[in-house]
């Protein structure tokens, strides 16, 4: 599924000061835009090239999707990018107890094919995947490490006005000109929510449209490594962070474990949690100025 299609789309708009520089490329399966605010839109454009260069260099290490990835391969030795990504992620299996679970690859696997297939695996096959050998997958915790790692790049390269979108895992830098945040907008499960975010990340986790139904139940495509079985209970998380390792890997531990305050404090983080019967904010006061605006009616 991480396809790799050649298309491109630049457009630079002006704005009073500065203009804006915007890339959209497919990479990790998806799509990632990356803008940045400028005064100089050659070079803007060169550093946005270079940090879509990083975002490939971290498929090739990250991917559990390519065979030939660095995680696939299992070298002897491993590159700083994988070690760190396995570093957290062990730390925040450890934290859930197995809630999130970046080891979980084989039942995680079982229930994608079983997604492509519209057809749930057995309990026979869960238990056995549950208790097969341990297989890493990083889909939970890479996308969201990739984009602090591009904003990382631009940072360097002298453009701090900037932000990386992977899909649902954001990371923004100075703000826009002008402006005290980049808006964006995010919908846990079926909330919405605009956000006004400088230097920090934003993951979105849950969202339904990688479930699929079986049996009359609807299956996400993240599950809980425990007992092997696919989440069937609606949620949608959002976290906000200031890594994007972080935001990633804890949206995605969220959905199984429900609100953690504790966890959020650990890493000093904000979360939005979705249900069908609440929607709950809790520690945004740690980000100035990214209190949730509600917008509940799609505009
Ligand atoms: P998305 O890929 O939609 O951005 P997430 O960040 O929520 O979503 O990650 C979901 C992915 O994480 C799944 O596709 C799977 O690869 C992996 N995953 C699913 N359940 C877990 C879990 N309990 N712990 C760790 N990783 C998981
Ligand atoms: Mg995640």
């Amino acid at each position: 599924m991480w396809k790799r299609i050649s298309s491109a789309l630049l457009f630079a708009t002006s704005a009073a000061l500065a203009e804006r520089v915007e890339l959209t490329r497919p990479v990790m399966g998806t799509l990632a835009r990356i803008t940045v605010e400028t005064n100089d839109p050659p070079r803007a454009g060169l550093a946005i090239e270079q940090a879509f260069a990083r975002l490939a260099d971290l498929n090739a290490k990250l991917s559990d999707y390519d065979p030939l990835s660095e995680l696939n391969r299992n070298p002897p030795r491993k590159s700083r990018d994988l070690q760190h990504v396995l570093h957290h992620a062990a730390e925040l299996r450890r934290l859930t107890g197995g809630a999130f679970n970046h080891e979980a690859g084989t039942v995680i696997r079982l229930w994608r094919d079983a997604r492509q297939r519209g057809v749930a695996p057995t309990p026979a096959q869960i238990e056995a995947a549950r208790t097969a050998e341990r297989k890493v997958d990083l889909g939970g915790i890479a996308k969201g490490y990739a984009a602090g790692e591009a904003l990382a790049l631009l940072r360097r390269h002298g453009f701090r006005r900037a932000m990386v979108a992977i899909a649902g895992d954001i990371c923004v830098g100075d703000p826009p000109a002008g402006r005290p945040g980049w808006r964006i907008e995010v919908a846990p499960g079926s909330a919405r929510r605009l956000l006004e975010l400088h230097q920090s990340c934003v993951s979105t986790s849950g969202d339904a449209e990688q479930a699929f139904e079986a049996n009359g139940r609807r299956y996400s495509h993240i599950i809980d490594p425990r007992t092997g079985h696919a989440l069937t209970h609606p949620i949608g998380v959002t976290v906000v962070a200031r890594q994007g390792i972080i935001a990633d890997a804890l949206a995605t531990a969220l959905s199984v474990t429900g609100l953690r305050e504790d966890l959020l404090r650990r890493y000093h983080a904000a979360a939005i949690v979705w249900t069908p019967e609440s929607t709950r904010e809790s520690l945004f006061e740690l980000f100035e100025r990214a209190r949730p605006i509600r917008a509940e009616q799609p505009r």
